[in-house]
């Protein structure tokens, strides 16, 4: 479409719009006919304890593969899912594998899973989640719910109240993307949260540019003022990993140490595993 809808043009935008409206009404039609528990799996990425050489936790991705539409990324099908209220089983569907993976996991080793504001919006779905914990037999100390701050925004008090509900249980929260939002600092006493996820945009500079450390080291302060767990999202470099060490950064996820992978290959990299 190059010499109709010249990039940058007008024409451009209202195609690029256009494009993105059909796909997403085709992953709406497809999400309607899905079956959850068969289409979907999760993927699970090791959440690093640097200080004592040990995977701490695995974040659980969800992963799409519909008959229709092939691989879809959760960026893509999450949103779906909000708007049109399957989120809710999707999430209980995940929740369900997760806590089923866990199983062989070792005892020391926690399960990081997001939760989307929505879950948090309705009371029966604390209930629900609350019970596929019980039944499932994971101690809730084990657990750890991501949910990020854009999505809280829209109604804090019925959050704050779900999410209270959760920690009563015992599991811990954390707010992921952790500076990317709008008003960071403003929840992180209002919420009762205990973790930050610093979002990786931060990282990405950080050997290389003053202001980035400066932002990262500050945020690790404040963690450790209001007595958070900080996990650092993102770290791809030996070089990024030994400098957030060293800024005293003791939680770590990224490429460097893995990629997100099924549940299956768990065991044999907890045999193997060696920090870089
Ligand atoms: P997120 O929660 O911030 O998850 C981290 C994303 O960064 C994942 O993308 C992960 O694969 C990717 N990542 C991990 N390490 C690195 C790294 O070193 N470098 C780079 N460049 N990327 C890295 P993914 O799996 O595509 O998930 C995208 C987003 O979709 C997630 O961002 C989360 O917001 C959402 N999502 C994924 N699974 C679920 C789910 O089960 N429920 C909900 N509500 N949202 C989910
Ligand atoms: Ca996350
Ligand atoms: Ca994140
Ligand atoms: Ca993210």
């Amino acid at each position: 479409h190059a010499k109709t809808h010249a990039p940058g043009t007008a024409a451009c935008f209202a195609f690029e719009h256009e494009n993105r409206m059909h796909r997403q009404a085709q992953v709406e039609q497809a999400l309607r006919r899905a079956d959850l528990a068969a289409e979907f799996h999760l993927l699970f990425q090791p959440i690093v304890d640097v200080v004592a050489g040990r995977v701490q936790a695995y974040e659980a991705l969800a992963r799409w593969n519909s008959p229709t539409l092939g691989s879809v990324s959760p960026v893509d099908f999450i949103v779906v899912a909000e708007r049109t209220g399957l989120i809710h089983d999707l999430s209980l569907a995940l929740l369900r594998k997760a806590l089923a993976a866990m199983a062989s996991w070792p005892e020391h080793v926690a399960l990081s899973f997001n939760l989307s504001a929505y879950d948090l919006a309705a009371a029966e779905g604390i209930a629900t989640i609350t019970a596929l914990i019980a039944e499932s037999g994971i101690v809730p100390e084990r657990i750890v719910f991501e949910v990020t701050e854009t999505g809280l925004m829209r109604d804090l008090v019925d959050a704050g109240r779900s999410l209270g509900a959760l920690r009563a249980l015992g599991v811990g929260i954390a707010l992921d993307d952790f500076g990317t939002g709008y008003s960071s600092l403003g929840y992180v006493h209002r919420l009762p949260i205990s973790e930050l996820k610093i979002d990786r945009s931060f990282v990405t500079d950080i050997c290389s540019d003053a202001a980035s450390r400066n932002i990262i080291h500050s945020i690790l302060d404040l963690a450790r003022n209001l007595r958070l767990l900080c996990v650092v999202e993102g770290v791809e470099t030996e070089a990024q990993m030994l400098h957030l060490r060293a800024a005293g950064c003791r939680y770590m996820q990224g490429y460097l140490f893995q990629k997100p992978m099924p549940a299956a290959a768990i065991a044999a990299f907890e045999a193997g595993f060696a920090l870089p």
